[in-house]
């Protein structure tokens, strides 16, 4: 029986979710709609992979960007706060607007530009200039649909509305905001989010109601948007429409960054939605190892993937611990199978940078190696999707391979699940039975460690798999 997904793995899932799809998709806003299946008719699992940077104005691949930017002071407010503290959120909104980041939206940059209070700046632009639904509060608003999500759904979205109504003042675009807050609530309780859209929609302003039913209703489709994805509405209704059709997190991403238009801003949202759904096993370890950025006015701290996750443990009410394994005697690297080499955590970490490094275990700090995967299987019975997860590693080892590459597979201690990838690769792409591919591994790799029942099971089920 598959275990249920643990909650932290859910939201975990969202918030490195969103900055995924909003790296992802940095390099395609504005396109026409295609683009990136044009670019990427197929998986890129090599070397270079659909993290490609570019656009404008000119990303690193993996680096998010002003969404998550935004999202990540939304998040770290909350945190240090101990909940929303509306007048410390805007500060930091200005501080970083003051910054110069390399992109903001140009209503959240006329907002915190004007010089007047938390409480006042947004309405009064909105009275002015009447244009205020853009995309540009749902795109930061992951963080705290973790933080409230626990509150149930009236403060959910209610925290939802106030967080988007200090840089937008056309309620729309808050209704928008608690109505994600909701389906993010009910995906990380282990509902489907599609299921309590009707719901949601109960508790959104009446006046609004209607519109936001068109967009979220089951036939609704992007080709029916009355105006560009960088409104609101268009927005959060193909993130929807995307989880809906999508069959897993990549390709829910592909759907909506294939839209064209407003990429970045729609795959963050989608990203968000689609990580609580499947969790951090279901976001592809390429994608999720490089994603990357810094928040322009808060100092030099190069968020990755380990601070992500930490970060979204304290929303969700966890302890925000910094993981430090500290050292351990060295273990390997030592050449396993053909190309594929095995360590320990030490083993790994000082080995020579031109491995291509595949982790299972959590890490610490980050590997100096230019090519570093990350994908982490806990060594025990408790991984609910440690099919995919294997799956994603094998296929990435075998792309990776076919490129020349040397890899090198390790876990902490480099038995159990150094041995699992080990043994499945062998049964994979060798086709030889779990018991001739553990046979071989422990003749080549003295440490392979077989205490784990429900990675023999994986072995057996990826056995039946493939013939
Ligand atoms: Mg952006």
């Amino acid at each position: 029986m598959t275990p249920r997904m643990h909650r932290s793995s859910r939201a975990a899932g969202a918030l490195v979710g969103s900055a995924v799809g909003d790296a992802l998709g940095a390099p395609f806003e504005f396109g026409p709609p295609g683009r990136f299946s044009a670019a990427f008719p197929t998986p890129a699992r090599g070397a270079r992979t659909e993290m490609c940077g570019g656009g404008s104005p000119g990303w690193e691949p993996g680096e998010f960007t002003d969404d998550t930017q935004m999202a990540l002071l939304v998040a770290t407010s909350l945190v240090e706060r101990g909940g929303l503290d509306e007048a410390d959120l805007f500060d930091r909104f200005r501080t970083w607007a003051a910054a110069d980041p390399p992109d903001i939206g140009n209503q959240t940059r006329a907002v915190l530009g004007s010089g007047l209070p938390w409480d006042t700046a947004a309405a009064e632009h909105f009275a002015r200039s009447g244009h205020a639904a853009g995309n540009g509060s749902l795109m930061r608003t992951t963080p705290a649909a973790i933080r409230f999500a626990r509150n149930g759904r009236e403060a959910t979205m209610d925290a939802a509305r106030r967080i988007s109504a200090l840089t937008h003042g056309d309620p729309s675009a808050g209704e928008g905001c608690a109505v994600f807050h909701e389906l993010v609530r009910v995906a990380l309780g282990g509902g489907d989010p599609l299921a309590a859209i009707p719901a949601a929609l109960e508790s959104v302003a009446g006046e609004h109601r209607e519109r936001w039913a068109t967009v979220l209703a089951p036939d609704w489709t992007p080709e029916r948007a009355t105006e560009s994805n960088g409104a609101v509405w268009p927005t959060l209704g193909q993130a929807v429409w995307a989880l809906r059709d999508g069959r897993d997190f990549a390709e829910v991403l592909r759907l909506v960054i294939d839209l064209g238009g407003d990429t970045d801003t729609v795959a963050a949202v989608a990203g968000g939605l689609a990580g609580a759904v499947y969790g951090m096993g279901g976001i592809p370890m390429r994608w999720a190892s490089v994603v990357h950025g810094r928040v322009p006015g808060s100092g030099d701290r190069v968020w990755r993937l380990a601070g992500l996750q930490q970060l979204a443990a304290a929303l969700d009410g966890g302890a925000q611990q910094s993981y430090d394994p500290g050292v351990i005697p060295r273990i390997g690297p030592r050449e396993v199978l053909p190309g594929i080499w095995a360590g320990n955590l030490d083993g790994a970490r000082y080995s020579e940078q031109d491995f291509v490094v595949i982790s299972l275990c959590r890490l610490g700090e980050p590997f100096p190696h230019t090519l570093h995967r990350m994908a982490y299987i806990a060594d025990n019975d408790h991984n609910a999707d440690l099919d995919g997860m294997l799956a994603d590693v094998l296929d990435d080892m075998a792309a990776l391979r076919a490129e020349g590459h040397r890899l090198l597979v390790h876990c902490h201690g480099g038995a159990s699940r150094t041995g699992l990838v080990l043994r499945a690769w062998l049964v994979r792409e060798e086709e030889m039975t779990p018991e001739a591919a553990t046979a071989y591994v422990a003749e080549r790799w003295p440490h392979l460690g077989l205490w784990n029942d429900s990675f023999t099971a994986a072995l057996a089920r990826l056995e039946q798999g493939d013939r």
